[in-house]
C-alpha cells in the first residue's frame, strides 16, 4: 500500500476518542452561538437549546432542518442567519433548484471560504498532489454547485488552477494536452465525454498526459469495476469526494487506499472536526449501525455565514464507522454508492433507484450512455422507456443488436422486476452531464425540472 500522506498529523494520527471530544466541544459552542445570535434558529428551537451539555442532548433537543426551511426571502439569507451579526457576506451560494422547490441562498464569510478551501487540502494531499501542481476544473464555476470551493481550494493548495468550465470539451482536451494537469476534477459521466474526445484524436490519456496523478470525482454513484477501468485508462488514481452546498464544504474524501481497494468498495473519511455527519434512519431519526444505509444529516461546526444545523441532505449513504485500514480516526461512508432519496421512483409499486439501473446497463462495457423516461400511457399504465447508446466502434452488428438489447431488457426485468422498453439511440444523441447526473425523466412529476449542463 502507498505510504500515508498526512495533511494534519495531530488529527490524522490521533485517537478517535480525542477527535469525538473535539467535535463535541465545537458542536456545543456552535449551537450556543446559533441559539443566542441567529434569529432563524431562535425562532425554531426550544429554550433548552441554549444550554446543551452533550451530543446526546443535542440529538434529543435540536430539530431537523430541511430545504423548505431555507427558501423564502433572499434578504434574510444575509441578515437573519449570520452567526456573527455585522460580518459581511463574501460569497453567495445557490442550490441548483433541480427539485422544483426553488433555490436556496447561503451566504459565506471570508472565514467560511477559507475553511472550505483548506478542508480540500486533505483530499488533495491524500490523492498525491503537491504544492505547485496543475489542477484542471472541468465543470462551470458559477453560483451553484462545488466549482466555487474547488477553485479556492487550489489557491489554498498553492497549486496552479485551470478553470475549464467555459470551454467546449474539445478545447478542454486541447488545453490538457498543452498544459499537462496533475489533477483533473470531473464527474464520472463527464470523463466518458473526455474519453470519447481522446479516442477521436487517437490518443490515450495515460500516454498523452504523463504528469496526471489523480482524477477527482463526485456527483454520482458508479459500478464497482468502473474506477479500475478509469484508473487504467487515465493512468491516474481515482479520488472521490462527497460534499453538500448547505454544509459549505466538501466533507468526505477517499484516502490513499482509493475507492475500490482489493476490488471492494472503499471509504470516504468524514471531516468530523469541521462537520458533524449523522447518518440516520429516515423513518426513526436514530443513528444507523455501521454497515447500514441512512440519510446524511449535517451540522457545520465552524460556519459564520449560515451554519446549517441538523440539515437533512436527502442523500442516502452507507455508514461504515472508523474502520479504514489506513488507521485515520475519522468515521467514514462507503465510496461509490451515494444516492438521493428523492431520486427514488416508485414504478408499479416497486422502488427503483437510478443507480440500480446504472449497475445493470454499464455492466455491458460497450454501452456509453443511457436515458430513462417514466410515463403514464393512455390506459393509465406506468411505462418505462430506456434508450442506450453504444460506444463508438463498440456497437454490435445489425444482426447482433436485437439480441443484445433483448438481453439487457431481460436482465433489468429479472433483477429489478420492472419491464423496460429498451431502444438504441444514435451515438451522442443522449444528454451528457458535467456535474449532476440526471439520466431519468419522470413525466409523472412535471414540476420537477432537470438541469442539463451540456448539450452536444
Ligand atoms: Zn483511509
Amino acid at each position: 500500500m502507498t505510504a500515508l500522506r498526512i495533511a494534519n498529523p495531530v488529527l490524522e494520527t490521533g485517537s478517535r476518542a480525542d477527535l469525538l471530544a473535539l467535535q463535541e466541544r465545537r458542536l456545543l459552542a456552535q449551537v450556543l452561538r446559533a441559539a443566542t445570535r441567529i434569529p432563524f434558529y431562535r425562532g425554531r428551537w426550544p429554550e433548552a437549546a441554549g444550554r446543551l451539555a452533550s451530543l446526546d442532548a443535542f440529538r434529543d433537543t435540536i430539530p431537523f432542518t430541511s430545504k423548505a426551511d431555507f427558501l423564502g426571502d433572499d434578504a434574510t439569507a444575509s441578515a437573519d442567519r449570520f452567526a456573527r451579526p455585522g460580518s459581511r457576506p463574501y460569497a453567495l451560494h445557490l442550490t441548483s433548484g433541480t427539485t422544483g422547490l426553488g433555490q436556496e441562498v447561503h451566504a459565506l464569510t471570508r472565514y467560511d471560504q477559507e475553511a472550505s478551501a483548506s478542508t480540500w487540502v486533505y483530499q488533495a494531499r491524500w490523492a498525491g498532489l503537491e504544492p505547485g501542481d496543475a489542477v484542471f476544473y472541468t465543470f462551470p464555476v458559477g453560483l451553484q454547485t462545488g466549482g466555487l470551493w474547488s477553485s479556492h481550494a487550489s489557491d489554498r493548495m498553492a497549486s496552479l488552477g485551470f478553470h475549464m468550465g467555459p470551454y467546449s470539451t474539445d478545447k478542454k482536451v486541447e488545453y490538457m494536452l498543452r498544459f499537462r494537469p496533475h489533477g483533473l476534477i470531473a464527474s464520472p459521466a463527464y470523463l466518458t465525454q473526455l474519453q470519447a474526445n481522446f479516442h477521436d484524436r487517437g490518443l490515450r490519456p495515460r500516454e498523452a498526459l504523463p504528469s496526471l496523478k489523480a482524477l477527482f470525482i463526485a456527483g454520482e454513484s458508479y459500478t464497482i469495476d468502473w474506477p479500475t477501468r478509469a484508473a487504467e485508462y487515465w493512468g491516474a488514481t481515482i479520488s472521490e469526494w462527497y460534499g453538500s452546498m448547505q454544509g459549505g464544504l466538501n466533507q468526505c474524501f477517499s484516502c490513499e487506499r482509493g475507492v475500490v481497494p482489493g476490488g471492494r468498495r472503499g471509504t470516504l473519511h468524514c471531516m468530523e472536526h469541521r462537520i458533524l455527519c449523522e447518518v440516520l434512519d429516515p423513518e426513526t431519526g436514530r443513528p444507523v449501525e455501521p454497515g447500514d444505509e441512512g440519510e446524511m444529516v449535517i451540522t457545520s461546526l465552524y460556519r459564520e455565514g449560515f451554519p446549517v444545523i441538523r440539515f437533512r441532505t436527502g442523500d442516502r449513504v452507507r455508514w461504515l464507522g472508523a474502520t479504514c485500514p489506513c488507521g485515520r480516526p475519522f468515521g467514514s461512508i462507503e465510496a461509490g454508492t451515494i444516492a438521493r432519496y428523492d431520486d427514488m421512483m416508485k414504478i408499479r409499486g416497486q422502488n427503483l433507484w437510478p443507480e440500480a439501473v446504472d449497475r445493470i446497463v454499464f455492466a455491458d462495457g460497450d454501452i456509453e450512455e443511457y436515458a430513462g423516461t417514466v410515463s403514464v400511457d393512455e390506459r393509465g399504465r406506468e411505462t418505462v422507456a430506456l434508450a442506450i447508446e453504444w460506444q463508438p466502434e463498440r456497437a454490435p452488428s445489425i444482426e447482433g443488436e436485437a439480441g443484445r438489447v433483448a438481453a439487457l431488457a431481460g436482465a433489468i426485468r429479472e433483477k429489478l422486476n420492472i419491464r423496460m422498453d429498451v431502444t438504441v439511440a444514435p451515438y451522442r444523441s443522449l444528454p451528457r452531464f458535467e456535474f449532476k447526473v440526471r439520466r431519468w425523466t419522470d413525466t409523472r412529476r412535471r414540476d420537477r425540472t432537470f438541469v442539463r449542463y451540456v448539450k452536444e
